[in-house]
């Protein structure tokens, strides 16, 4: 450890584009937890969000940005015994859950309302260290770069999305709403389970789109409906909503088939002014999905280190942490699909 102060990118106010670049020490660790050196951050919707003060959740400001890293463990605290100094790690988010609330007793810390996040409860990675408590982490295998690595999380919301919360059969006809990160890699895993897959997106989403079709999925500009009603006329099996707005719930309704299943992993706070009754009148099952646990951060990286979900299409650029700033217009203005940052 070189300097004791490290660039970071922080989010310092609720106001609109309150972030900056500041120094900030290198932080105490508990007996629990591990130090780590970042080598590399992806850039999240959720940091979009928080940056244009668009975000549905509280932040505990100033906060260090970035949930989505790994790096090398630089120091480890007292009583931890199952990790070493050296060892290339990624880290989960929920950063504080309460062990005693019932979710987490059934694995399920990731719904512990009380939980805290990386980026927003508490510091996070767009920085040189950062404090995690050694429950978050697991091992990255020697063949998967850190590039790739840091990217575990939004796989792992994918993966959750459509493997846990959402059933799918080989063959079923499955429409991602949305080009963003996370629409991308739930079509990938949707494609992994022997769906036929389109993503939608709008005529400004075409560059994502492009990388879309990467992964073996039909591209629609637009209107899904003929997509949807193609094999026998009724509309798609499932239906993942990864928009970052409410309001695309109801093109959902539109495209699924009766019986089918919409699954809503997009997020936005602005109310819908629409009736839900088609969710009733065709028996659909609507379904959110949240974040993720350790078994799937398990599979996720296993998925990564085979090559089976591949992520390098949609990295669109790595930037030093000090550039934050193109980094998140870039995914912001959806030139790239995912921007990953390197600590300086
Ligand atoms: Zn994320």
């Amino acid at each position: 450890m070189s300097s004791t102060k490290s660039a970071a990118v922080v989010n310092y106010a609720e106001e609109k584009y309150s972030v900056e670049i500041r120094e900030i020490s290198i932080p105490d660790i508990g007996d629990e937890d591990v130090l780590l050196e970042v080598e590399n951050v992806g850039v999240c919707g959720s940091d979009l969000h928080q940056w244009t003060s668009d975000h549905s959740w509280p932040v505990n400001y100033p906060v260090v940005l970035g949930h989505e890293f790994g790096g090398k463990i630089a120091a480890i605290g007292d009583k931890v015994s199952a990790w070493k100094v050296g060892d290339r790690v990624v880290s989960e988010t929920a950063a504080v859950i309460d062990k005693q609330n019932p979710m987490s007793k059934i694995g399920l810390y990731n719904l512990d309302p009380t939980r805290k996040g990386f980026g927003y409860g508490v510091n996070g990675a767009m920085t040189r260290f950062v404090r995690v408590p050694a429950r978050c982490l697991h091992t990255v295998p020697e063949n998967l770069s850190f590039e790739e690595a840091c990217l575990t999380e939004p796989c792992c919301v994918a993966y959750n999305a459509v493997v846990g919360n959402s059933s799918i059969k080989p063959g079923d006809r499955v429409i991602v709403i949305g080009p963003g990160t996370i629409g991308i890699l739930c079509a990938a895993v949707a494609r992994l389970c022997g769906a036929e897959v389109v993503v939608v997106g709008l005529e400004a989403d075409k560059g994502r789109l492009e990388i879309a079709r990467k992964y073996g999925c039909e591209v629609i500009i637009g209107d899904a409906e003929h997509w949807a009603r193609k094999r026998d006329g009724l509309g798609a099996d499932l239906i993942i909503d990864a928009a970052g707005v409410s309001a695309t719930l109801q093109i959902a309704m539109k495209l699924v088939r009766p019986n089918g299943q919409i699954t809503k992993v997009g997020w936005g706070p602005q109310p819908c002014n629409f009736s839900l009754d088609p969710i009733i009148q065709k028996n659909v099952r609507l379904q959110g999905s949240f974040s993720h646990n350790w078994p799937i951060w398990e599979r996720v990286i296993a998925l990564l280190a085979s090559g089976s979900l591949d992520v390098k299409p949609i990295i669109g650029g790595v930037w030093p942490i000090t550039e934050w700033k193109e980094a998140f217009e870039k995914m912001h203005h959806g030139q790239v699909v995912k921007s990953v940052l390197k600590p300086v």
